[in-house]
Order: structure tokens, then sequence, then C-alpha cells
């Protein structure tokens, strides 16, 4: 928070009351860093290769990074000008927030889901209507469609939730479609996508194959799964007038021909990152097997991360994780959020939280029946 009589200008207060972007702590030494939901592998050398082989650094990129958009065009089988490319799929939030809400509009999200969906509204000068997690740390899809009035603009699904794990079924999903009004877009937060194992789950690219474009926009991104994070490139999939909108609030050529080409090789190589992803879903139910058999209750995960409902002994805990090495991302008074990481991390994660869930007092929401 910032006080305004220490402002040399004057800025919107709405602003000024934010909290500054906070990032995940970078690891030192040889901590691992667990903060950022990052892909652990290194990158794939054809991709690197790739980068370098790009334009020349004084040269612009393809505004409209064409190549990319045919290529997941194909994939969803829609026309190029139903897949948007931004630098970051985040990026891509603001620029529907900006296009569509706005003051005396209200935007509708669970809570608590991804730690950049509050400043969507505030940028934007959108009212956030959150809408706390149900039982499971789930979405609770019943109570988003009961909280649409001729206000709403935008509600956010975020299947996995960031921070705390659980899917939205297809099932669920369906039944808020049916509930909406038409003409409000539904944003569809995929970003760990990739990851997801469970076969109920709400998939982004057969939700359009089965209702065509309407009011939902599909969200992905690079950053995740195909571990480009660095390099900021994501896509949305949805009617080209809704995608025209976001793209009349862009700021122009924020996506790097770098950013491209590492996309475009991502895809090429896809089949390796596939079995990468693979690797790390795998790890991670490890990890979630191991979590509760040390006595901690934790939700289905099925993102690249774990979610531990530390409460508030959520400062203590993770400053235990941190000084055994391990930087994990505490939300204060709510939980802690692991990120799936290195192969070596596994254990060591499972060893430092065996004896954090022992310091939890009884009956404490973060432990288990175990
Ligand atoms: C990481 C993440 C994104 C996308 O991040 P970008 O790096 O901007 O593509 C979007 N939504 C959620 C929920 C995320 O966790």
């Amino acid at each position: 928070m910032t006080d305004s009589a220490d402002l040399p200008v004057r800025v919107r207060p709405e602003i000024a009351a934010l909290p500054s972007y906070k990032q995940g702590k970078q690891a030192g030494g040889d901590a691992f860093k667990l903060s950022s939901n990052e892909n652990p592998f290194d990158s794939l050398p054809g991709v690197v290769e790739a980068v370098q082989g790009a334009a020349a650094l004084n040269r612009y990129p393809d505004a409209s990074a064409a190549r990319l958009r045919e290529r997941l065009a194909a994939r969803y089988d829609v026309t190029p000008d139903d897949v948007h490319i931004g630098a970051g799929s985040v990026s891509i939030l603001h620029q529907l927030a900006l296009a569509v809400g706005g003051p005396g509009t209200e935007m509708i999200y669970a809570w608590r889901s991804f730690e950049a969906y509050p400043g969507l509204a505030a940028v934007s000068g959108t009212t956030a209507v959150e809408i706390p997690l149900g039982e499971g740390a789930r979405h609770d899809l019943a109570a988003i469609a009961a909280a649409v009035t001729d206000r709403t603009r935008m509600i956010i699904v975020c299947s996995p939730n960031n921070p705390t794990g659980p899917i939205v079924t297809q099932e669920e999903f369906d039944d808020l479609l049916a509930r909406v009004p038409a003409d409000v877009l539904v944003v569809l937060d995929e970003a760990y996508a990739e990851f997801v194992t469970d076969a109920a789950a709400v998939d982004g690219r057969r939700v359009l194959a089965q209702r065509g474009l309407g009011n939902v926009v599909v969200l992905r991104t690079f950053s995740k799964a195909y571990g480009l994070a660095g390099l900021r490139v994501g896509y949305a999939i949805g009617h080209r007038r809704i995608l025209d909108a976001a793209r009349a609030t862009a700021i122009p050529l924020a996506v790097t021909a770098q950013a491209e080409q590492a996309a475009l090789a991502s895809l090429d190589a896809e089949p390796e990152l596939l079995d990468r992803v693979r690797a790390i879903s795998a790890r991670r139910d490890r990890l979630v097997a191991g979590l509760r058999e040390a006595g901690w209750d934790v939700p289905d995960a099925q993102g690249n991360f774990v979610w531990l409902a530390t409460r508030a002994e959520t400062l203590d805990a993770a400053a235990a994780f941190e000084e055994a090495g391990l930087i994990v991302r505490p939300f204060a008074g709510d939980g802690i959020r692991i990120s799936v990481g290195e192969h070596e991390s596994v254990d060591k994660v499972l060893r430092v939280a065996a004896s954090v869930v022992r310091t939890l007092p009884e009956g404490h929401a973060g432990r288990g029946l175990a």
C-alpha cells in the first residue's frame, strides 16, 4: 500500500492502494525454487536453437504472430482469427478485462484462486465478486452462477485451480454455461491443463468443439507445461469478435519473435515435452500420497503444485520450509503452495513437511485424519 502523501503525482486511488507485484522468491545457493509453478526441466536444445535462429534483434516482431496462430488454429479446428497470442496468458486476461469490464460492471471468480485476478478487476475498474471455494478447496459453480447479475460481464473459471489444485468437471462447467446469460464472457483459464490426469476434468478444446465459438474463451500458456515462462507466450481461443476486442486493448508488439519461435519449436517437440509433463504429474501424485501419509489434508492436485492449508500457521510453516532450502509460496493466513520441482526436491519436501505437520495444533484444517 502506498500512502498518497508520498506520491509525487496524482495516481488513481484504487491503483495506489494496490500492493506492488511480489514475485516468488529467487532461490539462492542449492535451495529448490518451488514458488512459481515453473517447469523444472532445462529447455530442449532444439527450442534454444530455434530462439537463437529467430529474427534479428533490430527488427520488430510480426505483430499478429501469424505463424503461431495458424499452427494453433489447425490444432483447435478454428480459423487464425479465433486465436490470439499474448505475452503470457496473464496479459490476455488483462486485455479481456479492459475490453468487457469497467466502472459499474462486475467480474466473478472463485477465491482463493490465481493472485492476478483481483488486479484485473482493479486495473480495469471492474467490481470483483469473489466466491469462496467450496468443499475440498474446489470451485463452487452453483454459487458462481447464483452471483450473476445484470452487471456481470466476465466470469473466470480456473481449472485446475491455482493455488489449491482441484479441477472443475466438464459436467459442472456445462451446467454453469447453461445458467449464465449468453452475452457474459466466460474465461476458462487452463494454465495447467496439460498436467491433468482426471478424465472428468473440463477440457477447453472439447468445450469449443462441442459448443462452437460463443461466449467462452479458453486460455492456455506455454509457461508451465512447455517450460517457456521466461519468454512470455500464451494464447486464447475463442470467437474472433471477442478476441478482436482483446487485441484492441493490447500493447502492440509485446510478443517477441523469439517467444513465437520458441512456441512453434515447442509444438514441434511436443511428444518429448509431454513425456516430461507426465513425469511431473507422476511426481505430483507421489508427493500428494506422501504428504497425506505424513498427516496432511491435501486437496486433489491436478496441476504441477500441491496445497497445504496451513491457515494461521502459514508464515511460520513457510519459514520452516525455507530454512530447509525449499522456497515455497505462502499466502498469509490461508496456505502454502509448493510446486512440483526437480526429482531430488520431492523427498526433501516430504521430509520437511512431515516435521511441519507435527507443529500444527490438534484439529488444524491442514491436518488430515492420519
Ligand atoms: C501461470 C498462470 C497463468 C499464465 O501465466 P503466463 O506466464 O502469463 O502465461 C495463467 N493463469 C494461471 C492460473 C496461472 O497460474
